[in-house]
């Protein structure tokens, strides 16, 4: 077996997957490619789901996967899935797990009778070794990578607060307090009378909500969260019109310009989703020019409004939702968690501002973690963090940048991850243009 190769992609995820398909459409041999994650190609986090009640968060023209056919995935699904539930006056929105078929599905088409170099492993640590990367695997192998992107796309959620589960047997702390949610493979364990505490009010959270409502809860579920309200429902959007952004903006005239160019109408509405995806065209562009410091201002200000407004729910899930509310069976419990205690078959959240919730079962909805392999490479001084701490600094061309702030000729950084130092790259269609202008980029 081969232990090096031109171009290695680590993760496997939607983001490595539609990295592989463009630097395939670009002449690369499927040879020179080998791609490291330990699960499907394609699916990742996002998309490997268990339950088939997670929904896309976004309509199906949106999930663009080739900029110059931006249909791709809507034809697709109106071909291959079978789902009468997904039509929307807001347009479709599909299983995400039929989402990760179709990401998988395009691997396999473009490769045809080509074979997929992949290793089912992790990476645990990348080095330099002469002019290329030298990557430990948790197989105990080393691979060799002339060039290497990273792609580990968003590092599954963490315990917030203090865990003590002296009280509980292993196996009991093992199915009742659910630290990763993302596949939703605990949903098939769940009694439906249990009351149950989700740890956070996005949209992991209305998942969760949206899937015990399809399999008939009747317990409650207590919401933690510091403010009582849900990311609003996708309306029928469509921009119409550009912004005319002023030339030289601090953080502060961009907060004024934007909450002028929004109209007054709810944000649940057409009219004021219409005005806010208009202004999400340049807000990257506007990002890169602010310095780090102001970037965290921006984040301190109004970084949750911000996650609040861009992640928008299936209308399905608000829809579940509301059957809850309307059935008081779900109930917000205003604060952050502080620490959580387990005597079994009880789980106790102690807030900081001193409230408690009780419930069996705990799900832990608060959201992206920290990536192990991006902090490795900060303490191994081979790159930097980024504006906002969360991650890696990178160039406009997702060069990562050394301790020098000079970029790295053969070490790149795809996904979620980049968004401290280029902005709003989280959807689907944001990481297919990185792919994109990547893929032009490199030599081979
Ligand atoms: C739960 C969830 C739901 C989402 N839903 C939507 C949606 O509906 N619409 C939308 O547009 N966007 C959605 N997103 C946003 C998402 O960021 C992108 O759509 C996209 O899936 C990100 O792809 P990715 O490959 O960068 O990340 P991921 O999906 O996180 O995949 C990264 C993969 O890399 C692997 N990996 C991590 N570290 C290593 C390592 N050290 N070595 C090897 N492999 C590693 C992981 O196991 C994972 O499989 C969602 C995100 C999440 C987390």
């Amino acid at each position: 077996m081969r232990n090096s190769n031109e171009i290695v992609i680590v993760g496997d995820g939607f983001a490595a997957a539609i990295m592989f398909i463009h630097l395939m459409r670009k002449g690369v041999p499927a040879s020179s490619i080998t791609l490291i994650g330990p699960g499907v190609i394609g699916q990742g986090n996002a998309y490997s789901c268990a339950s088939q009640s997670y929904r896309l968060n976004v309509r199906e023209d949106l999930l663009i996967t080739f900029s110059d056919d931006p249909l791709h995935f809507a034809r697709w699904a109106q071909k291959h899935i079978h789902d009468p539930e997904a039509k929307t006056t807001a347009g479709y929105f599909y299983r995400r797990h039929d989402f990760g078929r179709y990401v998988s599905e395009l691997v396999s088409h473009e490769l045809g009778t080509r074979h997929l170099h992949s290793i089912a492993a992790r990476v645990t640590k990348i080095l330099r070794k002469e002019n290329d990367w030298s990557l430990s695997l948790d197989n105990h192998d080393e691979f060799i990578a002339k060039q290497l992107i990273i792609a580990t796309g968003n590092a599954p959620p963490s315990w917030p607060c203090k865990v003590n589960t002296k009280l509980a047997s292993p196996a009991w702390t093992h199915t009742h307090l659910v630290e990763n949610p993302w596949n939703g493979e605990y949903l098939q364990v769940m009694g439906v009378d249990e009351d149950i505490i989700l740890l956070g009010g996005g949209l992991t959270a209305l998942d969760a909500i949206n899937a015990l409502v399809e399999q008939g809860h009747r317990g409650k579920i207590y919401v933690i969260s510091p403010r009582k309200i849900f990311p609003p429902v996708q309306a029928s959007w469509q921009r119409i019109q550009e912004p005319h952004w002023p030339k030289k903006l601090s953080p502060r005239d961009l907060i004024r310009f934007m909450r002028e160019y929004l109209p007054s109408a709810n944000a649940a509405s057409s009219e004021w989703q219409c005005a806010w995806e208009e202004l999400r065209v340049n807000l990257n562009t506007i990002w890169q020019q602010f310095s780090a410091a102001q970037r965290l201002i921006l984040l301190k200000r109004v970084g949750w409004i911000w996650s609040l407004y861009r992640f928008r729910a299936s209308p399905q899930t608000i829809a579940s939702y509301e059957q809850l509310r309307e059935k008081n069976q779900i109930h917000f419990i205003l604060g952050r968690a502080k620490q959580m205690s387990c005597a079994e078959p009880q789980i106790t959240m102690i807030l900081d501002n001193g409230s408690e919730a009780v419930g069996e079962r705990i799900i832990n909805c608060t959201g992206v973690g920290v990536d192990p392999l991006l902090s490795n490479l900060i303490s191994s001084q081979l790159a930097i963090p980024d504006a906002l701490q969360q991650s890696i600094a990178i160039d406009t061309h997702y060069r990562v940048l050394d301790t020098n702030q000079q970029a790295w000729e053969n070490l790149w950084l795809i996904g979620p991850a980049t968004m401290g130092s280029l902005g709003d790259v989280v959807a689907a269609s944001a990481i297919t243009k990185q792919a994109e202008q990547l893929a032009e980029q490199m030599k081979i």
